[in-house]
């Protein structure tokens, strides 16, 4: 199979690291030169440059830009391209890409690898990023079987744990653990940082280590990710939020009355149920 990546960064360029490593031809468009020349140098792609008519001759296209380029991005590769082209996404949402991508082409399969780091761009990719990662495919009735299958098969050749549902069910478990816990972790940022006393922050800022460097990793990370994660899973993320922000409150009530049961009890049923997640 050749395979086109559009997008170079940190999930389209890691992406092809794997792939050209394994020997495909991987063909990667951007819209920068740098970016272009950077990939063909780390051996990204076998080939690159700015033109989406360099795709033509693929097989399997992944779409890697940010998710508000996405719909227009496979909009612009239409005219280049043969029915038979596959093409698929990477968008952290899919409710948002999934159905009106498969309107604009109809061999069009909405995945989503869930593996990442703080970083992004082109600098970014690495080797081995989506080895054991789990990659979640999210057809709607009317998905080639057969285009399931090819794009499949490419995730599970770089190490993806392969898992399929809906669009909808998709963006629902993502906002609670992957958006929900973005939003927590600026918040525990935002809120030490604007606490009343510039005594406190400095000190804390001081006294900050593993743990606080462990809960506020994902809240320091590439600030228009988060965005779009609230923008495009909008509804999804509000309810997450008001169900934390209940239980929130719960949290208070038990340590403003004293009531040490049912907080042990929380704190025992967290560390039972964490491991079920990691
Ligand atoms: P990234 O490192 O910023 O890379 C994005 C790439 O897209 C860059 O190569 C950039 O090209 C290009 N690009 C940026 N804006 C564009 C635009 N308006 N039109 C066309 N191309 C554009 O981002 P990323 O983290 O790889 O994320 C890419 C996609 O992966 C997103 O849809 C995201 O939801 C999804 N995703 C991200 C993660 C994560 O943890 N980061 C995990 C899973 C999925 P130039 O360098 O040439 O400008």
């Amino acid at each position: 199979m050749k395979i086109g990546i559009i997008g170079l960064g940190l999930i389209g360029g890691s992406l092809g690291l794997d792939l050209t490593a394994k020997g495909y031809e991987v063909i990667g468009v951007s819209r920068k030169k740098e970016t272009c020349d950077r990939a063909l140098e780390k051996q990204i792609v076998t080939t690159a440059g700015q033109n989406l008519e360099l795709l033509s001759k693929t097989d399997l296209i992944f779409v890697c830009t940010p998710i508000e380029a996405i719909l227009r991005t496979i909009e612009s590769i239409i005219p280049h391209l043969s029915p038979e082209t596959i093409i698929t996404d990477v968008g952290s949402v899919k409710g948002a890409i999934a159905s009106p991508a498969t309107k604009l082409w109809s061999n069009f399969v909405p995945s989503h690898p869930m593996a990442g780091t703080a970083n992004q761009g082109v600098e970014a990719a690495e080797y081995n990023l989506f080895n054991n990662a789990p990659c979640v495919i999210t057809p709607l009735p009317q998905t080639s079987p057969l285009a399931i299958t090819k794009v499949s098969h490419i995730w599970e050749t770089v190490g993806c744990r392969l898992y399929q549902s809906t669009p909808e069910l998709h963006d629902r478990a993502v906002a609670w653990i992957s958006h929900l816990p973005v939003m927590i972790s600026a918040n525990l940022i935002y809120s030490c940082t604007h606490t009343s006393s510039p005594e406190v922050i400095k000190l804390a800022q001081a006294l900050a280590s593993s743990g606080f460097k462990d809960t506020s990793r994902v809240g320091g990370g590439n600030p228009e990710l988060g965005l779009m994660m609230a923008q495009y899973n909008r509804q999804q993320l509000i309810n997450s939020l008001r169900e934390y922000q209940q239980n929130l409150d719960l949290l208070i009530e038990s340590i403003e009355g004293e009531n040490w049961e049912a907080l042990t009890n929380i704190l025992q049923e967290t560390y039972q149920n964490r491991p079920k997640f990691i």
